[in-house]
């Protein structure tokens, strides 16, 4: 399996990538490269991460993109995760980016997240602004110009 050409040196994930630095790994693809995350929020939490360097999301070929999810259901399925109601033990998928979105590695990765109970796993709170019909709709206008584009 080839790693693709964008890789940089000083990357801790592009050195995992390459077998520079240890790693437990899981799945590996040609585009994706899977493994346990060294300081885990909870058991057998995964991060999964494109063969191609980039910081951020809109950084990343499609290929490397479109390969994650179906590794993340893969592993999701290995986790016994799988539970098919609502209640139960459920699973996170997290990807930050930039420093205000809690991201530290500057290189994409994607947590897969087993939330097992209210204490262990990703934690997670935002505030919710009031509803305004009008706002969105002009919002919706705005944005559906921009993707004619
Ligand atoms: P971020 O906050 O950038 O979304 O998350 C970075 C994640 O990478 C953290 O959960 C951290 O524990 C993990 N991490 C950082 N360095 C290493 C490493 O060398 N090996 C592994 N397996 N995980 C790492
Ligand atoms: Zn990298």
């Amino acid at each position: 399996m080839s790693v693709t050409a964008a890789v940089d040196a000083a990357c801790i994930f592009c050195k995992i990538i390459k077998g520079e630095i240890p790693s437990f790994k899981l799945i590996e693809t040609k585009y994706s490269y899977s493994f346990l995350d060294i300081q885990p929020t909870t058991e057998a939490h995964v991060l999964i991460i494109p063969k191609y360097h980039g910081a951020k999301l809109h950084n990343i070929p499609d290929e490397h993109l479109a390969d994650i999810l179906p590794v993340a259901k893969r592993l999701a399925i290995a986790l016994d995760l799988n539970v098919e109601s609502p209640e139960g033990v459920g699973y996170n998928l997290l990807q930050n980016n930039g420093r205000i979105a809690h991201q530290i590695v500057d290189h994409v990765h994607f947590h897969l997240i087993p939330k097992r109970d209210a204490e262990t796993g990703l934690v997670v709170g935002w505030p919710s602004i009031d509803t305004n019909f009008e706002d969105l709709g002009q919002l919706h206008k705005k944005l559906l110009k921009k993707l004619e584009n």
